[in-house]
């Protein structure tokens, strides 16, 4: 019996490693400061990477391997890649990389998952990258330091790149609402006087989850906002919900479920979870979140308000669980499922320009509920107790004041408006009353 296993188990090794491996297809993502190949693959491959100067190039030879489609891709634009070539030499598949200028080389397989099979990535990126975007706190005076400052905002899309998020019946990516919506909801922050928005991904490419926290608090932000447009198996659960971070555990078995999923991001990103620091972060973590966890649910549960008046909340109550994103001891974070893309009708409603509207207004209103109510320390809004609010087309009062959660009668007299006439550019007073 033994004998006719390790039989078996021989010839399965032998078929395994003889089978040529076909390499389907090509992505490549440029993110602001890396560049990711992936190269998608019939099956597990052996791979060498080889590093060469003058010029800059990186080689993968893979044993046994062959092209089945053209690698040609357009790299123009790309900040390290000057060209891609292959050739096959006897079994084996060489893979060239011509790069503009020197780049740390990494590569990594990855094993099937839901959207995709075997991969071969590699990565390109600077040492420097961790300098970029600093401030440097000694550079200003100290008029600069007290001068009343800004509410920043880290609007953050979910998922990106390599990992599309949940795929709505039609075919939409999350990715690609999260981007609209978060682009759309910077927009608004940034015509609020007072208020600032920091965009966390900005293009198609994956961002790693400790990554998107980190960029948040490099530009001091007061609160981070994750955008995502939830799935679930049953396409008939719809509706908006908020979460926020809980190290005991989720506050349903649903929240459960979809922590798990959106944890898997990285994976599916291509990014491998064997961080030494993260037990060491997690003790710290665990010691400093108290503070702003309270202020999260604080934030999440004017955003549900707001959420509220455009349509349908999937629970009433702000929910809770173990978000890898939501992981900031020092900054208050919070995660908004804008609508089920596994909902026909909500998918459709995703894609359309009203609803976005609509959906970011209602964000809008609870960050600005939230933070006229909590404002940080030597803020401007500390300072005024009430936003300013710069006209621009389309604009009408009466849209304002619904937006803001106050009456028209209290705007109209907050800025001693005898009509509702108003014009583009014209700064108006948004009253804490009345809201
Ligand atoms: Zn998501």
């Amino acid at each position: 019996m033994r004998l006719l296993f390790y039989i078996i188990l021989t010839f399965f090794t032998w078929t395994v490693s003889a089978a040529t491996i076909d390499v389907e297809n090509i992505r490549i993502w440029a993110a602001p400061e890396n560049t990711r190949i992936v190269l998608d693959l019939s099956g597990p491959i052996d791979h060498e990477l080889t590093k060469l100067n003058d010029p800059f190039r990186a080689v993968v030879d893979i044993s046994n391997a062959r092209l089945k489609n053209d690698l040609s891709q357009p790299v123009d634009a790309d900040r390290y890649l000057r060209r891609l070539r292959s050739a096959n030499h006897e079994d084996d598949l060489r893979v060239v990389l011509d790069l503009k200028k020197f780049a740390i080389v990494k590569s990594f397989q990855l094993e099937p998952n839901k959207t995709y099979g075997y991969r071969l990535v590699i990565d390109l990126s600077s040492d420097d990258n961790q300098e970029t975007d600093v401030i440097d706190e000694n550079t200003k005076s100290i008029d600069e330091i007290l001068a009343p400052r800004d509410v920043v905002i880290a609007i953050d899309a979910g998922h990106g790149g390599e990992d599309p998020g949940s795929i709505g019946p039609s075919g939409t990516y999350e990715k690609d609402i999260a981007l609209i919506l978060a682009k759309k909801l910077v927009a608004k922050i940034n015509q609020v006087h007072g208020m600032k928005a920091v965009l966390i991904r900005e293009g198609d490419y994956y961002v790693r989850l400790r990554d998107r926290i980190d960029k948040a608090r490099k530009h001091n932000a007061d609160l981070f906002v994750s955008v995502h447009a939830d799935a679930f198996t049953d396409p008939r659960v719809s509706g908006s919900s908020v979460y926020v971070l809980s190290q005991k555990g989720a506050s349903s078995e649903h929240a459960k479920w979809l922590a798990a999923k959106e944890n898997a991001s990285d994976l599916i990103g291509g990014v491998k979870l064997e961080d030494k620091d993260d037990v060491l972060a997690s003790v710290l973590l665990d010691l400093s979140q108290t503070a702003s966890l309270e202020a999260s649910i604080d934030v999440a549960d004017k955003i549900l308000a707001g959420l509220k008046s455009v349509g349908k909340l999937h629970k009433r109550r702000v929910e809770s669980a173990a978000f890898a994103v939501l992981k900031s001891p020092d900054i208050p974070s919070v995660l908004v499922e804008t609508a089920y893309i596994s909902n026909p009708g909500e998918e459709k409603k995703l894609r359309s320009p009203s609803h976005q509207e609509a959906l970011t207004s209602a964000l809008l209103a609870g960050l600005e509920a939230y933070f006229r109510f909590n404002p940080p320390d030597n803020s401007i809004i500390s300072q005024y107790r009430s936003l300013e609010y710069v006209i621009s087309r389309g604009d009408t009062l009466s849209d304002i004041a619904s937006r803001h959660r106050v009456s028209l009668s209290s705007l109209r007299q907050a800025n001693g408006l005898a009509s509702d006439k108003i014009r583009i550019g014209q700064k108006l007073i948004i009253p804490l009353s009345g809201s």
